[in-house]
């Protein structure tokens, strides 16, 4: 294995294997599966034609351009974006992404997907979602901070408190967050910075970061595999598992996994995958990612190519990086009795299709992945009403909402309602923008569109 120097997204130098050819597929039009997941949906509730074309299209789309002097004097100019999909049950909430992928296609559909999934686990948000188009490894921590830097300044004020709330996504964590929270506040009049820490949540402790923010969505994730196991006579401490993605989301969910019983027996990040089939100690695998910035190179585990990895056996798959992973192809692959998906948007509208018809259980990315918007919700409440909760009660508060939605949707996916082609189980992804666009559906029927 070829090792050069390069750069975390955190901006540390560190020996990393060489990044191989992606084994992802070039996504073809991210937002194109949110809108035939959406129109699906619509039609299953005979949406008012109003209502689906308001939430069928986003309401603003910033796009900026700015420079940044690099370490060398040299200006490069960025490209950034955020998209406010709707904020008809609150303000705008989302994530925001650094990566070479991320284009206006793909910063819509993630801002879809978070309208979605705040009205299902029901905190009091829109959706929203941004990103810069870069590949972070390739620049140092002061470029980076003079980046987000400039990025939050060119987003202005069409971020804010009660109007647009930042959270980490893919390559971005609480210390980006907290240049983001620095940089907005030193741009408000003195007064006023006090009471407008909760303009972005992902921060770091202690500039008004929630406990419990870190782990939320892999510990979400863990939540609903844990209500699913039940309902399906799986003792967790017999189960094994594979996750694709030991960033943020994956290695908490390998690590609470862990201490349910569950064996990990693959994990595949950017540069590549391994297995063991004694498992794989996802505490010992963090260690090591910490220290050489890949999993590659792990003692006691083998390297394995992308189709062997999508291969193991095992009873549970997380999903837990990049969209588009589970297709047409890559569903027959599958060896598994659950897809948890902890990524937003991993599987596509015929991968799901396939899932289905081979009778693989799916734990949708709105209801999965909604840990982190939750706890997101939390540190808000903390930073608005003056308070610090406890990490354990941060935890609980967390449990009791995600398992309430889980439940929604399991009760939803119960009912055996008419769907085109004849009697059919409504499925799980359905089931969940059936409830999460019913509370939409009633926000706007009630408030009236103006004018
Ligand atoms: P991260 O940057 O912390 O980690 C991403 C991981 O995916 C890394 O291990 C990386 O090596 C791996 N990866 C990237 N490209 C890959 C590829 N082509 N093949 C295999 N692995 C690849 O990101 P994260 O915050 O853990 O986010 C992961 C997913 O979870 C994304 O879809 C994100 O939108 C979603 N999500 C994140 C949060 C959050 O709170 N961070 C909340 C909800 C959903």
């Amino acid at each position: 294995m070829s090792m050069h120097r390069s750069r975390t997204s955190a901006g540390a130098r560190q020996d990393v294997p060489v990044k191989r050819a992606s084994p992802v597929k070039a996504k073809a039009g991210l937002y194109s599966v949110v809108q035939r997941q959406f129109g699906r949906a619509a039609n299953y509730l005979e949406m008012d034609p109003g209502i689906r074309a308001i939430l069928g299209s986003t309401m603003n789309e910033i796009g900026v351009h700015f420079p940044v002097k690099m370490d060398d004097g040299r200006v490069e100019i960025f490209t950034g974006y955020r998209v406010q999909h709707n904020n008809a049950l609150g303000p705008f909430k989302g994530g925001v992404r650094f990566h070479p992928s991320v284009d206006i296609d793909e910063v819509r559909a993630l801002a879809s997907w978070m309208t979605w999934k705040t009205s299902l686990v029901g905190v009091p948000f829109g959706g929203a979602k941004g990103g810069i188009k870069i590949d972070p490894a390739k620049y140092s921590e002061n470029e980076l901070e003079r980046i987000t830097r400039r990025f939050t300044f060119a987003l202005g004020s069409n971020i804010g408190p009660e109007y647009d709330i930042p959270a980490p996504d893919v390559n971005t964590n609480a210390r980006i967050m907290a240049w983001i929270l620095d940089t907005y506040l030193s741009l408000m009049p003195s007064p006023e910075r006090q009471a407008s820490t909760h303009v972005v949540t992902g921060k770091p402790v202690e500039t008004g970061g929630s406990l419990g923010r870190e782990s939320a969505t892999g510990r979400g994730v863990v939540f609903t595999i844990e209500e699913w196991a039940l309902n399906n006579g799986l003792p967790l401490e017999d189960a094994t598992c594979f996750i694709q993605g030991f960033g943020n989301v994956g290695s908490w969910a390998a690590r609470l996994m862990k201490k349910r019983g569950a064996r990990l027996l693959a994990v595949e990040d950017m540069f590549g995958a391994i297995r063991s089939s004694h498992g794989i100690d996802p505490d010992d695998l963090h260690e090591h990612v910490s220290r050489k910035g890949s999993i590659l190179g792990f003692p006691g585990a083998e390297e394995i190519g992308h189709e062997s990895f999508l291969r193991t056996k095992a009873d549970i798959f997380i999903p837990a990086a990049m969209e588009s992973q589970i297709t047409a192809e890559t569903a027959p692959l599958l060896q598994v009795k659950l897809v948890a998906e902890g990524a937003n948007g991993p599987t596509d509208p015929d991968g799901d299709a396939v899932l289905q018809r081979r009778g693989i259980h799916l734990i949708p990315d709105i209801l999965c992945n909604s840990g982190g918007v939750i706890v997101s919700y939390f540190e808000w409440l903390q930073n608005k009403r003056g308070e610090y909760w406890e990490e354990d009660e941060v935890n609980e508060k967390l449990q009791k909402r995600i398992v309430a939605a889980y439940r929604r949707v399991a009760h939803r996916a119960s009912r055996r309602p008419w769907e085109p082609g004849g009697e059919a189980r409504l499925d799980w992804r359905m089931a969940a923008y059936a409830v999460a666009l019913s509370r939409l559906g009633t926000a706007y029927k009630e408030r009236g569109i103006f004018p």
